[in-house]
């Protein structure tokens, strides 16, 4: 029988929000988080400040959950996760493995918003050390010390007086099949560099980078404040390598500007880990049967302007699930997969009365 419900699978700034839009488009939505909270990796990585604005990221995430805690339209399922599926668009159902045991569900709709993970440095090709040396870290590693407002060397505890940033880790490389671009590092790093510079004034900060992409807004409040106001210093080159040399990093590669080997010594070096489809993300896709691209991300079928569609009619997707996205696209998608799923039950009903 056509249910009411649309099945929201993910927790994150992606789900909230769309569990939130279908609320308030007078469904019901069953919001399934398999961690034991609400937040998505802004809260399970610990951010510090987001962009835009530079608010406190716990304040942020804290008013999307407040906004679907507690609404009768919202049932919130915590660890819990999707382990069925089967129906069709309109007269969906899932089977839910809950802490409670199974649960069959059904739904109108569905939409998958389980998010992206972090890439790990381990796989990098290049020899950046992140396993070998302590005072190589990622921008998350660098996030939660930022938010507990302490950046210092992990090895001693003492405040660094070089920090760099070695851009597009684990993205745009072809080698590690990762040819993307993951779209949020490049603003994450210059905003991560200038938080870095308001902590420490004396600190000498570097960003290693490829080309930088600013998206849209990013350019005049990231990239060029960082520049001229925190006297971030950027240099177009390749790090091949990082090693040890005394209790400092010696970071080798090329001047690409200059075309010239470079050496640089460094206290703390930041890899800027781009995004990959989260292990959710790969499993719910199959168990929905939804299409997925070759890095794994849910496919939404070429040359559609529906930047929600799957391959599975009644399935949308919104966020990272998607592919790289910052918070403001999450959003954006996380509404318009809130519509769609809306305007299908409401199709769906219409057909119905008009078949009684
Ligand atoms: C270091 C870093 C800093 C960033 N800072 C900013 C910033 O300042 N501003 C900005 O705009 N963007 C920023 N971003 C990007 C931002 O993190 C993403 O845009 C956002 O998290 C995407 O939200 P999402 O809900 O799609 O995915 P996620 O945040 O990944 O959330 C997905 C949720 O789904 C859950 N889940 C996964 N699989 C399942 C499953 N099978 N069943 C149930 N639940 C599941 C996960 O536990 C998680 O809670 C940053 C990214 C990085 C890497
Ligand atoms: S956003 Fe910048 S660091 Fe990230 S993959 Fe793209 S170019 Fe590289």
């Amino acid at each position: 029988m056509p249910s009411d419900a649309v099945l929201v699978l993910g927790g994150g700034p992606a789900g909230l929000e769309a569990a939130r839009g279908v609320a308030d488009l007078g469904h019901r939505a069953i919001l399934v988080e398999q961690r034991e909270r609400l937040g998505g990796q802004p809260d399970a990585a610990q951010y510090a400040a987001l962009t835009h604005g530079m608010r406190p990221a716990e304040e942020a995430i804290g008013e999307m959950v407040a906004a679907v805690t507690g609404r009768p339209e919202v049932e919130i399922r915590l660890k819990s996760g999707l382990t069925g599926f089967r129906g069709s668009a309109g007269d969906f159902t899932a089977t839910l493995a809950t802490p409670e045991g199974a649960r069959e569900v059904g739904c109108g709709a569905v939409i998958v918003a389980t998010g992206f993970q972090h890439f790990d440095p381990g796989r990098e090709t290049q020899m950046y050390g992140y396993y070998e040396y302590d005072d190589v870290i990622t921008l998350t590693d660098a996030e939660k010390m930022l938010k507990a407002g302490k950046f210092v060397k992990p090895s001693n505890g003492q405040p660094p007086e070089r920090v760099c940033f070695i851009q597009c880790v684990g993205s745009r490389d072809r080698q590690i099949g990762n040819e993307y671009c993951s779209k949020v590092c490049c603003g994450i790093s210059s905003k991560q560099a200038i938080e870095v510079r308001q902590l420490l004034p004396k600190a000498k900060v570097f960003i290693f980078y490829i080309d930088m992409r600013m998206y849209g807004y990013w350019e005049n409040e990231l990239y060029w404040p960082a520049q001229e106001k925190y006297k971030v210093q950027y240099i177009r080159g390749i790090v091949t390598e990082v090693l040890k040399k005394g209790d400092r990093l010696l970071i080798r590669g090329e001047d690409t500007t200059m075309g010239r080997p470079m050496e640089v010594a460094m206290d703390v070096v930041v890899l800027a880990v781009g995004m990959e489809p989260s292990a959710g993300t790969r499993a719910v896709a199959q168990l929905l049967g939804v299409r997925q691209n070759k890095y794994g991300f849910v496919e939404v079928p070429p040359g559609s302007l529906d930047p929600v569609a799957t391959s599975v009619p009644g399935v949308f997707v919104a966020g990272a699930a998607a592919g790289p996205m910052d918070l403001n696209d999450t959003m954006g998608t996380a509404g318009a997969a809130a519509l769609r799923a809306a305007t299908l039950l409401r199709r769906v009903a219409r057909a119905g009365a008009a078949a009684r």
